[in-house]
């Protein structure tokens, strides 16, 4: 039975391709293919890891006290049963030989299909045994990443033909698990939770591939292996589609294929409009890998490394400062001269480190992350590592042109102790004899009171970023990842585009320079809006940079300075952009 579900549109494009089901407990598991002559001995490793854990359970058992409770012998019974049951790796193995999945997503895609039955069972005492098999399935997960050693080299989706594209569905979806899936085997992302601007949706629109989030129940109504099609620009997702609107999908799909292409060759073209002012289009990157995709997209620099997913997936072990010192550089090195703006850490709220990280540094009981020890805060709560950090960040601008943003400023005293750790950290460096240049220090603008004190914190940075995903969550009390509330979650708003338009103007009257990091830069219905409040410097994932720049090449800025008054003061300023921006807009752009 074809349906739809309904979502948030965060990355756009069509995607077409099979469902993949991860519990979101299951989703840090590694997905990849294996090569077809290594599909035996890769069920054979699944076997060997489920008879150590039978052997575990059979030991457990055997050693129970006399006066144990029964039930315990019974659990391990039961967990026995389940291990040993035809449908557990015989269904895992047919995921195997199948579908070439490694044995890992073969057993976590044949759980997702147990839990369901179990699911549907009348009798409770069975519907409870459920949390039996994912104990099971977590053991047996254990004893194969003890074997990690035995396991086939992953082959790349490229070499892989006779797969269906892949689709992940998942309830959620945490940030640090998605930068784990960039160059993964999943075309597309489709989770039940999460808004426009959340992290996880940050990185599918990194990844430039189509995703839909805030669905709320598409990982309970999609199955295991439906077809799916993501409608990544309306925020739909259409299940076992007819033949018909298939076809028509597909055919939309090489459409925006070819618009990508044809857009692609505005790659060496100078970011110019057409009253000839010049504009910066830089990248936002996560990764020191990241800088390559910004170089060929023909970004002009890194406005935004966001350092914190360095942090991630760490289990306990933070990098060190020569390992963060490495990552930088190679950022550094791979933008060829190009200023690299790294920003320092901003763990909290849709970021957390992972538990183990957290609990040691004993910061565990956090009652509302967005307003908690976030990003600056957490940096000056852990005054050794903020240090190591800049020592990192400071090496690295021996190497080019460096430049130092701190996020979710809000107060002049984070400043000097920013301003006096810098000094310290300097002084730290010429003593051990590091080599080190001017970095340019920058402060973002993501809480409503430092826009509205802008001229002060103006006297101490030499440039401010305005983190526009932060500053209309904190403005309009929105939580940016909250799917309930995604609906007010509104660039539009006139508060918001007036406190973007005074920081711009004000930073600009000081002679200071001022871009823009948020997702709002890197959309190309707010291009000319920007350009008409001032900005010339706008940072994006290296994808949207070519449909940016065609708007900037089309784009007349004093015909659009000229409108932008009757945009701040309409009522409706999206429906008064969209008639009195449009008209200042001329020509076309790609030939
Ligand atoms: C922002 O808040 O706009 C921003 C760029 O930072 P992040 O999305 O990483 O919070
Ligand atoms: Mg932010």
């Amino acid at each position: 039975m074809s349906f739809q579900v309904f979502g948030i549109a965060v990355s756009r494009g069509v995607a077409i391709g099979r469902a993949v089901l991860v519990a979101s407990s299951r989703v840090d598991v590694a997905h990849y293919f294996v090569a077809v002559d290594q599909l035996q001995a890769e069920f054979d490793r699944l076997l060997r890891a489920r008879d150590a854990v039978a052997l575990e359970l059979e030991t457990l058992k055997a050693e129970l006290p006399e006066d144990a409770p029964h039930e315990l012998a019974a659990l391990l019974d039961v967990h026995l049963m389940l291990l040993h049951d035809e449908a557990f790796t015989g269904g895992a193995g047919q995921w195997i030989f199948e579908r070439h999945y490694n044995a890992e997503w073969a057993l976590s895609a044949q759980l997702e299909v147990l839990a369901r039955q179990f699911d549907e069972m009348e009798d409770d005492y069975l519907r409870e045994r459920k949390a039996d098999l994912e104990q099971v399935v977590e053991r047996v997960l254990g004893a194969l990443a003890q074997a990690l050693g035995d396991a086939p080299a992953p082959i790349t989706p490229r070499d892989f033909a006779g797969e269906d594209p892949l689709l992940l569905v998942a309830a959620d979806i945490a940030p640090a698990d998605m930068i784990q899936f960039k160059r993964s085997v999943f075309r597309g992302f489709i989770t039940d939770i999460g808004g426009k601007t959340s992290h996880t949706a940050i990185v599918a629109r990194s990844m430039d591939i189509p995703a839909v989030v805030g669905t709320r129940e598409a990982s309970r109504l999609i199955m295991q292996d439906d077809w799916v099609i993501i409608d990544g620009d309306a925020g739909t997702v259409i299940v076992n589609p007819s033949p018909i609107v298939l076809e028509e999908y597909r055919f939309r799909q090489r459409q925006s294929e070819l618009e990508r292409a044809r857009l692609a060759r505005l790659r060496h073209t100078p970011a110019v409009t057409l009253d000839g002012e010049q504009i910066e289009l830089h990248a936002n990157i996560e990764m020191p890998a990241d800088a390559e995709a910004a170089v060929t997209a023909g970004a002009t620099g890194v406005g935004l490394f966001r350092s914190e997913f360095l942090f991630m997936n760490r289990e306990g072990e933070l990098p060190s400062e020569d390992e963060q010192f490495a990552a930088y550089k190679a950022a550094v090195e791979a933008m060829r001269g190009m200023p690299v703006t790294i920003r320092t850490v901003d763990v909290g709220a849709d970021k957390p480190l992972d538990r183990l990280t957290v609990n040691e540094l004993r910061h565990e009981h956090v009652l509302n992350p967005a307003m908690g020890l976030r990003a600056i805060r957490w940096s000056l709560a852990e005054p050794s590592m903020f240090r190591q950090q800049l020592r990192a960040i400071y090496r690295a601008s021996a190497f080019g042109k460096v430049r130092l943003l701190i996020p979710m400023v809000a107060h002049l005293s984070e400043v000097r102790q920013i301003l006096e750790t810098v000094k310290k950290v300097q002084q730290q460096l010429t003593d051990a004899g590091h080599a080190y240049t001017r970095v340019e220090l920058g402060v973002m603008i993501e809480i409503p009171a430092a826009a509205v004190m802008l001229p002060l914190l103006l006297r101490h940075v030499d440039f401010v970023s305005i983190g526009t995903n932060d500053l209309i969550q904190y403005t309009l009390a929105i939580d940016r990842a909250d799917e309930a509330v995604a609906h007010l979650y509104d660039p539009w708003h006139p508060a918001v585009l007036q406190l973007i338009h005074q920081s711009i103007a004000q930073a600009r009257a000081a002679g200071k320079g001022v871009s823009v990091c948020g997702e709002m830069a890197g959309d190309p219905d707010f291009t000319e809006l920007l350009l008409a409040m001032g900005l010339r410097s706008f940072s994006m994932h290296p994808s949207q940079i070519p449909a940016v720049k065609q708007r900037v090449l089309r784009a007349d800025s004093l015909r659009l300075a000229a409108a932008l008054t009757r945009v701040l003061e309409s009522e409706d300023p999206r429906g008064t952009a969209e008639r009195e921006l449009a008209s200042a807009r001329t020509g076309t752009a790609v030939h």
